[in-house]
């Protein structure tokens, strides 16, 4: 059965679900990639919505002490900008 989500906010597309990727931050220091996520995106512009119970989902992988499914590695670099 697909969800319904209203037009995108941004640009008035016909926003529907996908599968999403999301790298989900919480912190300076932790990040967990979560695949599979059920998100509303705007075909135009690439805006994505999650409805409340994912985010909470999400919220609850990121944080569960369970092993992840693999770590991988980041790299981690800055932006030397002179100012
Ligand atoms: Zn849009």
């Amino acid at each position: 059965m697909p969800r319904v989500y209203s037009r995108c906010h941004f640009c008035g597309g016909d926003v529907s679900e996908k599968k999403v990727t999301v790298d989900y931050r919480w912190g300076n220091e932790l990040i967990a990639i979560i695949d599979n996520v059920p998100a509303g995106v705007c075909p135009k512009c690439g805006e994505q919505y999650f409805r409340a119970e994912i985010v909470k989902e999400m919220e609850k992988l990121a944080h569960s002490g369970e092993e992840p499914v693999r770590m991988i590695e980041i790299p981690y670099r800055e932006m030397a900008i002179a100012s």
